[in-house]
């Protein structure tokens, strides 16, 4: 691929890229041309083989990203970067009456905290090395809506998009873009427990315009731009990829 999207000699560290909706971003930045750095604790075997039959490399480091603690580390084996891509997410399901603190901090510090920090260590590099780059945030619905039984994962989302306007403001001066990908309902583990809720599942199906549930590989194409010089005027955006949900 040439020209606006072409990503070739790129290389983006992706969290969680091992499955969902990680995975299909990562696949499809290497589709593009770029190189993959995989963060997180499962093994993205299967992603390293889909990246390497789009013809790119993909570098795993494995790392849990429940606190900061291993960011330095991870960042140190990565080496020079060009995007980064804040994926690896948790939700907790409970009434908010009974919420617990364990279950507030657990989706806050993997949502909010860590996705910060490692775009703190990214942006640092970039200064340093007097050179712009790329940072994407997976957003949600619930960074714009309040969801129900999930009061830490709609804290978290609706933070993560807080987070990307204040990060653009002082970023794009120095060429970094930072912006969010918010994704409607999507098929992958983390909405296993909404689809297994007939009424919750047929509710949700009903409202969204395009008559289905996203795959993950819906993202790819947003996911590209956002990480190719055709957004470079693009700072602070949270774009919806949510098949009209947000349009109802
Ligand atoms: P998923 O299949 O559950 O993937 C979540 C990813 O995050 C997995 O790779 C997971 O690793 C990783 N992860 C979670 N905790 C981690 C930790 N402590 N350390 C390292 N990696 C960790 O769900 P998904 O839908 O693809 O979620 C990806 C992102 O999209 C999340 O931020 C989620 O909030 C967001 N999102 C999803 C939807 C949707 O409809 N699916 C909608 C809006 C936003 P393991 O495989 O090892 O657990």
């Amino acid at each position: 691929m040439s020209g606006l999207f072409d990503l070739t000699g790129k290389t983006a560290l992706v969290t969680g890229a091992n499955t969902g909706l990680g995975q299909a971003i990562a696949v499809g930045l290497a589709g593009a041309g770029a190189d993959i750095v995989a963060v997180g604790r499962s093994a993205p075997d299967e992603t390293g083989q889909m990246v390497a039959a789009a013809g790119r490399k993909l570098r795993a480091i494995p790392a849990d990203l429940s606190s900061i603690a291993p960011i330095g580390a991870v960042m140190a084996e990565a080496g020079p970067i060009d995007i980064l891509v804040n994926n690896a997410g948790i939700i907790r399901r409970a009434d908010s009456a009974d919420f617990t603190e364990a279950d507030w901090d657990a989706v806050m510090d993997t949502n909010l905290k860590v996705a910060f920090f490692l775009s703190q260590a990214a942006a640092r590099g970039w200064i340093a090395a007097g050179r712009g780059g790329k940072i994407i945030q997976v957003a949600s619905m619930l960074s714009f809506q309040g969801g129900l039984r999930v009061p830490s994962y709609t804290a978290s989302k609706s933070g993560l998009a807080g987070l990307t306007k204040a990060l653009a403001n002082e970023w794009a001066p120095k060429g970094i873009n930072v912006n969010a990908i918010a994704p409607g309902y999507f098929v992958t583990n983390n909405t296993e427990g909404l689809r297994a809720d007939e009424t919750r599942s047929r509710q949700i199906l009903e409202r969204i315009p395009a008559g289905r549930w996203g795959t993950p590989d819906d993202l790819a194409g947003v996911a590209v731009f956002l990480a190719s010089r055709a957004s470079d005027y693009m700072h602070g955006s949270v774009v919806a990829v949510d098949g009209g949900w947000l349009a109802r």
